[in-house]
């Protein structure tokens, strides 16, 4: 069976839905901080005697013990963790108990029970300010933020645990992810929402929501930040690939998973209105701290490596997130 740590929340979720389209059998290990229980009853409903899920939180060794303990788990994929910005700016303390204590007791729990193998959800905020685009796995790492700090030192742990423990790892570092299950049965859901398309979208309903353009004078083609977008369903088929090739003796590594290319606020922005079709109120508004103008991934890394294909368009990612918004809003 294959432990997914926080597998309530948008990310890990869609990997607990596609391990178990694979007839893998899967545990949701998750204590609902930012995660969602609708999301664990679809799990359920999709999973059947495959699925099981167990409430409790990493910073608590006795639940660590009562999860590993007489289940056979062969795998570990890793999702639960803070991940904002502007939030850990203002409480560190919050981002590094969480994600480096926590991710400590995961390993810990994982060496005492003789599970070797891990795939941890790491992030371009590992780079900082990017020295050149498109960011390769060999750009240096300095942070800018406690976030990106605490999944940089986690990434450090794991070499060591390797070097002294055996455990092998691998790091995918995401840049911007976007989009939901093709079927709309699990989707994107955060409170409040930070992120930049599913707040394009709100602003499409009738909630007098205007949206808000971080920053228009950025040194770009439009003066708006450019990120690359990929989508949730693609990651997720790195993940697979990861753990296929940890499970083949694959050694220790990290992968970028982007897909090479960069869309600016304003690109999104105008593109969601032709998805959704209708007139989004916005405004231009003051920059967010510690964003940088410019973040692609260069992807050839996991391509080459893990086999992996990013398949889905950015208009795939912004539908999908369209039809969920939709849902929610019925
Ligand atoms: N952004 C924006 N308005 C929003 C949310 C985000 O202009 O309501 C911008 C943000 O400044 C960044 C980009 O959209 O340049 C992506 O932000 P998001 O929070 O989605 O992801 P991040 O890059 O922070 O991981």
């Amino acid at each position: 069976m294959i432990l997914v740590t926080g597998g309530a929340g948008y990310i890990g979720s869609h990997c607990a839905l596609k391990l178990l389209e694979e007839n893998k059998k899967v545990i949701v290990f998750d204590n609902f901080s930012t995660g969602h229980i609708e999301t664990i009853e679809t799990l359920m409903k999709e999973g059947k005697d495959n699925f099981e899920f167990f409430e409790g939180n990493l910073l608590n060794l006795n639940d660590l013990d009562a999860l590993f303990k007489d289940r056979n788990i062969e795998a570990v994929i890793h999702f639960a963790a803070y991940s904002l910005v502007e939030e850990s700016m203002k409480n560190p303390e919050k981002y590094y108990r969480n994600n480096v204590i926590g991710s400590i007791n995961l390993l810990d729990k994982m060496r005492q029970y003789n599970v070797s193998r891990i795939v941890f959800s790491s992030t371009a905020a590992t780079y900082g300010e990017p020295k050149e685009i498109p960011i390769k796995e060999t750009h240096p790492q300095n942070p800018i933020n406690p976030y990106g700090n605490s999944k940089l030192t986690v990434e450090k742990i794991m070499d060591d645990y390797d070097e002294a423990y055996n455990i092998k790892s691998v790091r995918l570092r995401y840049f911007n992810v976007a989009g939901c299950d093709d079927k709309t049965r699990i989707g994107e859901i955060h409170n409040p929402e930070t992120h930049l398309i599913p707040n394009i979208l709100k602003s499409t309903f009738n909630n007098k929501k205007t949206f808000k353009i971080f920053g228009d004078d950025y040194n770009t083609k439009d003066g708006t930040c450019i990120r690359d977008y990929i989508n949730v369903e693609d990651l997720i088929n790195a993940h697979i690939l990861a753990l296929n090739y940890l499970s083949a003796g694959g050694k220790t590594d990290f992968f970028n998973l982007g897909t090479n290319e960069g869309n600016s606020v304003k690109e999104i922005f105008d593109l969601c209105t032709k998805v959704t079709n209708k007139e989004i109120p916005f405004e231009i508004a003051q920059k967010r701290a510690g964003d940088p103008a410019i973040l692609i991934a260069d992807n050839k890394k996991a391509k080459e490596i893990l086999g992996w294909n990013p398949e889905k368009t950015l208009y795939d990612s912004i539908k999908s997130a369209y039809m969920w918004e939709l849902k929610q809003n019925k």
